[in-house]
């Protein structure tokens, strides 16, 4: 019979440092947001070799007191709550009071802190749990973290470790995003003796963004501020042309904690849904601010998860917020001359079909220069030149001044002044206005118009219904006959009338008004099959979708000739759309150049 005992308590932190300390970015997380519950207002982090040899974390917040060092160390050991109760009106990042514990159980730690109104700082090392030394040194006031050789006593864990190139990357992600979070706080960051990151702490998230993402994103953003009883939302969203093949690009903060939270991201990707092609996902940088008794963040050590007590609210709110903001303002993508080479978005997979077609005209849209470089471009440099005296701020005066000069195109005001000039490939229309040249794809324009229209239907439910004679009559096997259950009512709405006609046979008997030459049967068939992938969906959503399929198939195609007059009558109709910028499958249905790029281009302008 095995004798039972008590761990030793080296033995405790180290299986508790399971939970806390994954990799050497898990070691920064825990620390950085240290060094910001400290009250830190500048936090420099340097790795070497992605942080599993070495980690320096240096920040000017409020230190240590020499009599606390050693506790500070202690499991469960912490400043900032007292009671569970605690975690209600939690402002602090971290309160369990186990990551120094954990940090300290698996690696070799020296701790340099000074508070403001101590004279000397404190240096203690203390390796595997155990204290080595504890010394009085002279150092300015803030704490100095180094961490040094992860895993070197649970050799194990080390195999989990993945190359450092990998790991380095993992800290580079998660040091943007905390500066995306707090762009009041200045941070740096350094890999192999190399800057990746510099924010300024000036409080402008903009800048930031700029400073992480480049010029492209910061150009194509749109703001957003919105407030309801129990959230505020503030932050910045991308226009559908920076859109990205994966969530990277997403970044959430609830109370200045950075979260992945499947009720924040899909209420957001819904909303960009109509925007976006299908496995394309939004830039954003949101801020979430709410009372924390309707949260519960200790759900998991790490504390990346949370729960909302109000989850279906907090959903409805920001499906909303970002709906409006993306309805608001013009979200054309404006296409650059610039050699091929350098609009080549090596990040995006191959897409096929008609995700193709719009990946090569994407392919002129100006993406983000390389992430890390954040100088200007040539015509930006000699701008710079001119108003060097305004030294960091120059960049941000030309974001603002951009902004400034656009002129929407798809305002009724603008219709008078647009100079419909002809047609090219049978396919594209080009519009002159302004200080630029538009370009309209005439079968994406129309597949949106179209669109549009049976969604208003759809909602108004005006939708006609067509008695037919005698009745189309269906075969449907056991999954079909579920879904035509669970989406009868959908149908009828649509303006199907469908009756059971014995056994697995089914009688269509009405039909939706306009099928635009469609064979009802096909369709029917078609709309069935294709909502048997919906699992899981929301019933509108599939809908949704559906509708968007019928439109696109009635709309005109491309390779098509259309008169003047049918072009304008186009135009007059897209001004009037909700969302003209994206056909229902999130292609463009307009890109614009402007006249500054063309005579960049011809060298009339340097
Ligand atoms: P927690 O952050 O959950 O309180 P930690 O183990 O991370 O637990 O830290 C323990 C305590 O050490 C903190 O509560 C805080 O008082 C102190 N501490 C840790 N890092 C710093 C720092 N950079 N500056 C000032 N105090 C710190
Ligand atoms: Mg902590």
């Amino acid at each position: 019979m095995p004798e039972i005992h008590f761990l030793e308590q080296s033995t405790i932190d180290k299986i508790a440092a399971g939970e806390v300390v994954e990799r050497p970015s898990s070691i920064v997380k825990e620390l950085v947001e240290n060094a910001i519950d400290a009250g830190a207002t500048a936090i420099t982090v340097e790795i070497r070799d992605g942080g599993i040899s070495f980690i320096r974390i240096t920040d000017n917040g409020c230190g240590i007191s020499r009599e606390e060092v050693p506790m500070a160390f202690l499991r469960h050991s912490t400043s900032k709550i007292r009671t569970v109760e605690d975690l209600a009106a939690i402002s602090s990042l971290g309160f369990r009071g186990e990551a120094l514990s954990s940090i300290a159980a698996v690696s070799q730690v020296e701790l340099i802190t000074k508070t403001g109104d101590a004279l000397t700082a404190s240096r203690y090392v203390i390796e595997g749990s155990k204290e080595i030394k504890f010394e009085e040194i002279g150092a300015p006031n803030g704490t100095t973290f180094l961490v040094r050789n992860l895993f070197y006593n649970t050799p194990a864990r080390q195999k989990f470790l993945k190359s450092p190139q990998t790991e380095a990357g993992y800290i580079n992600d998660f040091m943007e995003r905390l500066a995306l979070s707090k762009p009041e706080i200045s941070f740096q960051f350094i890999s192999n003796n190399q800057p990746k990151l510099s924010t300024s702490g000036n409080g402008d998230l903009k800048e930031v963004i700029y400073r992480i993402y480049g010029r492209d994103i910061a150009m194509n953003l749109i703001e957003i501020h919105e407030e309801c009883a129990f959230l505020k939302l503030d932050g910045f969203l991308g226009k559908p042309v920076i859109s990205r093949g994966n969530r990277n690009f997403e970044s959430y903060f609830v109370n200045g904690r950075y979260v992945k939270d499947k009720i924040v991201s899909k209420a957001i990707e819904t909303a960009y849904k109509l925007h976006l092609m299908q496995h394309q996902y939004p830039f954003a940088a949101l801020n979430l601010k709410m009372d924390g008794s309707l949260l519960d963040i200790n759900v998991h050590p790490a504390k990346m998860e949370l729960r909302f007590s109000n989850g279906s609210e907090v959903y409805d709110f920001l499906n909303r917020s970002v709906q409006k903001a993306l309805s608001q303002g013009e979200l054309i993508p404006e296409v650059s001359v610039a050699p091929a080479n350098r609009g080549n978005d090596r990040r995006e997979k191959k897409g096929e079909g008609v995700s193709r077609e719009f990946k090569n005209q994407r392919s002129e849209v100006p993406v983000p220069a390389p992430k890390k470089d954040v100088r200007p471009e040539p015509f930006e440099q000699k701008r710079l030149a001119s108003l060097k005296e305004e030294g960091q701020q120059n960049h941000q005066l030309i974001l603002k001044e951009t902004a400034i000069y656009e002129k929407p195109f798809l305002e009724q005001q603008a219709r008078a002044r647009h100079r419909v000039i002809g047609q090219v490939f049978d396919t594209y229309w080009l519009v002159q206005f302004e200080e630029k040249l538009f370009i309209i794809d005439q079968h994406a324009a129309h597949e949106k118009v179209l669109f549009e229209r049976l969604m208003r239907d759809f909602k108004k439910k005006d939708f006609t219904s067509q008695q037919i004679s005698p009745p189309i009559v269906v075969s449907l096997n056991m999954r079909e006959e579920e879904l035509l259950k669970k989406y009868r009512e959908e149908f009828q709405k649509l303006g199907y009338e469908i009756e059971s006609f014995g056994g697995k046979e089914y009688a269509i008997c009405a039909v939706p008004g306009n099928l635009y030459n469609l064979s009802a049967k096909d369709l029917f068939i078609e709309m069935l099959d294709e909502l048997s992938d919906e699992t899981g969906r929301r019933t509108s959503d599939a809908i949704i979708e559906k509708i968007a399929s019928m439109s696109c198939k009635a709309a005109v195609k491309g390779k098509q000739h259309l008169s003047s007059a049918e072009i304008e009558k186009l135009l007059d109709k897209l001004l009037s759309c909700e969302n003209p910028y994206q056909c229902p499958h999130g292609r463009p249905t307009i890109i614009s150049m402007t006249k500054y790029e063309l005579e960049k281009k011809f060298k009339r302008i340097i």
